[in-house]
């Protein structure tokens, strides 16, 4: 209890307690992954439920984005079974659905696997907010859940996204058959990158029939209520999400989440998060439970995105931030607090 109530007290300090941000995941392109992260339904060396269909249409996105918007979501977050991003016509339309979705007024993260620095610049153009890309796990039992792209890829990929205006999302699931100490090794990694992940999402393994890991222990309440006030404490900024796993918690354990210092949750009209494999509570629950503790939603784009360089399309026409951008980097060299909070403006949004 003593490691909640510092939590808590860290929480009070960076942000405001009441405030929980909704999010939705929407799956754009479902399954048939080659990778073999042996928690996932979507891989396609795995016999599960979860079928492979093609990238989403773009009206799709938008209709299901907009009935979220409606129901107090804030973030939504674009989810593709890729290995990595390819330069191709998918990845276009990718970019004109995060265009779209964020001129809707809401904060859109994608997750699309590994990311080159130029497909994230490309992204930031599109107007993106976000960029998810987690460890999972520590880096040495990096080996033990996934064995075809590394740990070293997995920060490369963040480091892509640090190069960009986008912001980082990157946390890790409990059930893996991990230890605390890789638990606490995964956030030192996290907590000691130059800078803080803006986003840190806490999820608990869902375990799916057909995969490696179907049979895992159970993690009790109590780990990972641990797990996101010692998140809340090494990463005071960050917001913690709490997200896969949240579906098997009691309304009284997801309050103590709340007070250990998450303040992001995952909701659904479908009753799932990305696939049917990994459930997720519905938009009308959140809002009765919000409501029941005394929360209330936070709006979309309280933490401004940061401008390092001035080749986003927010503060000017696309193409004109070439010129712009050394202006910025004698500015603000992103490295040091004082300087990123001077370089922050906020973004136009109707
Ligand atoms: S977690 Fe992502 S990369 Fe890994 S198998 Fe699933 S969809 Fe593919």
């Amino acid at each position: 209890m003593d490691l909640v109530f510092r939590a808590a007290a860290v929480h009070r300090a960076h942000h405001d307690p009441r405030e929980v941000q909704v999010c939705k995941l929407i799956s754009i392109k479902t399954g048939g992954c080659p990778e073999d992260c042996s928690y996932c339904s979507q891989s396609s060396r795995y016999q599960t439920e979860v079928k492979a269909s093609p990238l989403m249409d773009r009206q799709e996105v938008l209709d299901i984005a907009a009935r979220a918007k409606a129901s107090g979501v804030t973030r939504v977050c674009m989810g593709a079974a890729w290995r990595e991003v390819r330069d191709n016509k998918q990845f276009d339309r990718v970019l004109d659905m995060v265009k779209d979705v964020t001129e809707m007024g809401v904060e859109v993260c994608c997750t699309l696997g590994m990311l080159t620095e130029d497909q994230a610049r490309k992204l930031d153009d599109a107007g993106l907010y976000a960029y998810n890309h987690n460890l999972d796990t520590s880096e040495s039992h990096y080996d033990k859940v996934i064995t075809t792209r590394t740990f070293a890829d997995r920060l490369q990929t963040l480091a892509n996204v640090r190069k960009t205006n986008v912001t980082v999302c990157s946390g890790g699931i409990l059930g893996l058959g991990e230890t605390s100490d890789d638990r606490i090794s995964m956030l030192h990694t996290l907590a000691t990158l130059e800078e803080h992940p803006e986003s840190f999402p806490v999820n608990v393994l869902s375990k799916v029939p057909g995969t490696p890991f179907a049979d895992n222990a159970d993690v009790s309440i109590w780990e990972t209520v641990r797990m996101i006030a010692t998140a809340r404490i090494v990463l005071p900024r960050t917001v913690v999400r709490l997200s896969a796993g949240r579906a098997m918690m009691s309304e009284a354990e997801q309050a103590m989440c709340f007070m250990a210092g998450a303040n992001s949750i995952f909701s659904s009209e479908t009753k799932v998060m990305l696939t049917k494999a990994v459930p997720s509570p519905a938009y009308d629950e959140d809002k009765a439970l919000l409501e029941k503790l005394g929360l209330t939603m936070r709006p979309p784009f309280k933490d401004a995105k940061p401008q390092r360089t001035r080749h986003n399309a927010i503060s000017g026409p696309a193409g004109d931030g070439a010129a712009d951008t050394s202006e910025v980097a004698s500015t603000c060299c992103g490295r040091d607090t004082a300087c990123q909070s001077a370089a922050m403006v906020s973004p136009s949004i109707d």
